[in-house]
């Protein structure tokens, strides 16, 4: 079994103080397959201390030395694909279909940052004011574990757009994806000190980064709960905070939708990433008159998924990261039925044909009002709630009932009319049809699903600070 014993300070991979150590599983065979030394309070003071002496070259870079190193940052990544697959399928278990996107998305993160930098103007007249965009200060991100490299690709490229050194605390439970993406940033050659990466609990190294007073700014992914209380630390020292938090997106479905594409994206996007993605539209909002339709196509779609390791790359669905999250999904399932909503497809327990691993038959509940827990708490794994409604206002009424505001999709054959509902939907991002990812579009949520945007130029603004000069 192998030991995950360093974190990455200074541009080197030291022993971190801290003594405590967590195990690594496998979840599509439960077996532990490693253990992680875990970062202290101590190693976080370390990793901001070599953030913050990197920290005025980094902001003095221009933008053609950022740009090489996004590049250099890009192509490292890049060439370990295989492998970055291979470790995220044996230590979290996402499906191919998950792993195609997210491991080559880690890459280009890089690249696409780049390119907002190459056009992105730092420096900006406004009446007689000189107004420069200026690096807010010393970086933090924490991440979760549901697509670690992509996460803490995506913050570190932002940092070094913006000049700016980070201390990024990514999920204890992905420890060994962690080392092998440090092994290609690592090949990057970045100055000392601008990327520096602790293991560690959140209750501990990540309580310890947030409350930081050297840091400036945080970056955060992961649930709306933890994202209040870094809310609070943070306020202490009053750190700029961009917060990418839960969801419980809608999938509006309207009446004039070609079902035979309708039903198979909206459980693919009510699916990925095995349940356990942010932005799944775990709420398919049907319109009664077509209402027996769609869930009959629902049910047949869900049943012939393919549930399994993602070892085999026909597997749609892979297992739960930990067995905690398999028990809370399973706990979920329960509860839909004593609340009263009826199980389409799925249900309790393992799928007949797996016999370990932490994975959850896909469930579709019908008969779901949007007043049940089921509508309204983030499950966070396979599990999709149908809420009939019936005309379009309604849907519209529905959709923005909810504490979240992350996602949502519109499922129409008209475009246009597709498009007025999603302009009434309180949403960060609302695809329509399932339209491909922009990359440079925002990211991040309305009301409990975040502060603040990612990705392009938005991405970028939020690690900077305007400073005017009149003259
Ligand atoms: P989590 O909130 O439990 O943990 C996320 C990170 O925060 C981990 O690194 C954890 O160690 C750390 N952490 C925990 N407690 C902390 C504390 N008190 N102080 C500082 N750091 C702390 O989330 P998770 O279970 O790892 O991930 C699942 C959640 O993330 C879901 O709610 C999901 O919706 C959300 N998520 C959001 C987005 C988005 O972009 N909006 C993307 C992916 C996941």
């Amino acid at each position: 079994m192998s030991a995950i014993d360093k974190i990455y300070i200074d541009g080197a991979f030291v022993t971190p103080h801290g003594k405590e150590h967590a195990p690594l599983f496998n979840p599509a065979t439960e077996e532990q397959i490693g253990v992680v030394q875990l970062g202290d309070a101590r190693d976080v003071d370390a990793a901001v201390a070599a953030a913050k002496r990197a920290f005025p070259a980094m902001s003095r870079t221009s933008k053609a030395e950022r740009i090489a190193m996004l590049e250099r940052l890009s192509d490292a990544v890049a060439a370990r694909t295989d492998d970055l697959i291979a470790t995220m399928i044996q230590e979290y278990g996402a499906p191919a279909l998950f792993t195609g996107f997210a491991v080559p998305h880690a890459a280009s993160v890089f690249r696409e940052m780049a390119e907002t930098l190459e056009s992105y103007s730092f420096s900006r007249t406004i009446g007689r004011a000189e107004v420069e965009m200026r690096p807010s200060g010393v970086a933090a991100a924490i991440t979760p574990w549901n697509s670690n490299y992509g996460f803490i690709c995506a913050k570190l490229a932002t940092a070094i757009a913006a000049g700016t050194s980070i201390v990024i605390k990514p999920s204890e439970m992905s420890a060994f994806q962690t080392q092998l993406l440090l092994e290609c940033l690592h090949e990057a050659d970045l100055p000392r000190g601008v990327l520096n990466i602790v293991n560690g609990t959140g209750a501990v190294a990540g309580a310890a980064l947030s409350a930081h007073p050297d840091i400036a700014k945080i970056s955060f992914t992961g649930s709306t709960v933890t994202g209040r209380a870094i809310f609070g630390a943070a306020a202490q020292g009053i750190k700029r905070v961009t917060l990418e938090l839960g969801g419980k997106s809608p999938t509006i479905i309207l009446d004039d939708a070609d079902l035979a594409t309708a039903i198979p994206q909206a459980l693919m996007t009510g699916l990925l990433n095995s349940g356990q993605a942010c932005i799944d539209g775990t709420r398919i909002l049907a319109p009664e008159s077509r209402l027996d339709e769609i869930l009959d196509g629902l049910k047949t779609a869900a049943e012939a998924l393919k549930v399994g390791p993602a070892t085999d790359p026909a597997n749609e669905i892979g297992p739960m990261v930990s067995q905690k999250q398999w028990e809370r999904v399973q706990t979920y399932i329960r509860l839909g039925q004593e609340e009263g909503a009826t199980l389409l497809a799925g249900g309790e327990g393992r799928p007949d044909h797996l016999d370990r691993g932490w994975f959850v038959r896909p469930t579709v509940f019908a008969n779901v009002t949007n007043q049940m827990r089921i509508a309204r708490e983030e499950i966070f794994g396979p599990v999709l709630c149908v809420i009939p409604y019936r005309d379009e206002e309604e849907a519209i009424a529905i959709a923005n009932d909810t504490d979240y505001g992350l996602a949502a999709y519109v499922q129409s054959s008209d475009r246009e009319r597709a498009k007025r509902v999603a302009a009434r939907i309180d949403a960060g991002r609302v695809t329509i049809n399932s339209a491909p990812h922009e990359p440079f579009a925002p990211f991040g949520g309305f009301k409990q699903s975040g502060i603040g945007r990612e990705f392009g130029t938005y991405g970028l603004d939020a690690f900077l600070e305007p400073r005017a000069i009149i003259a």
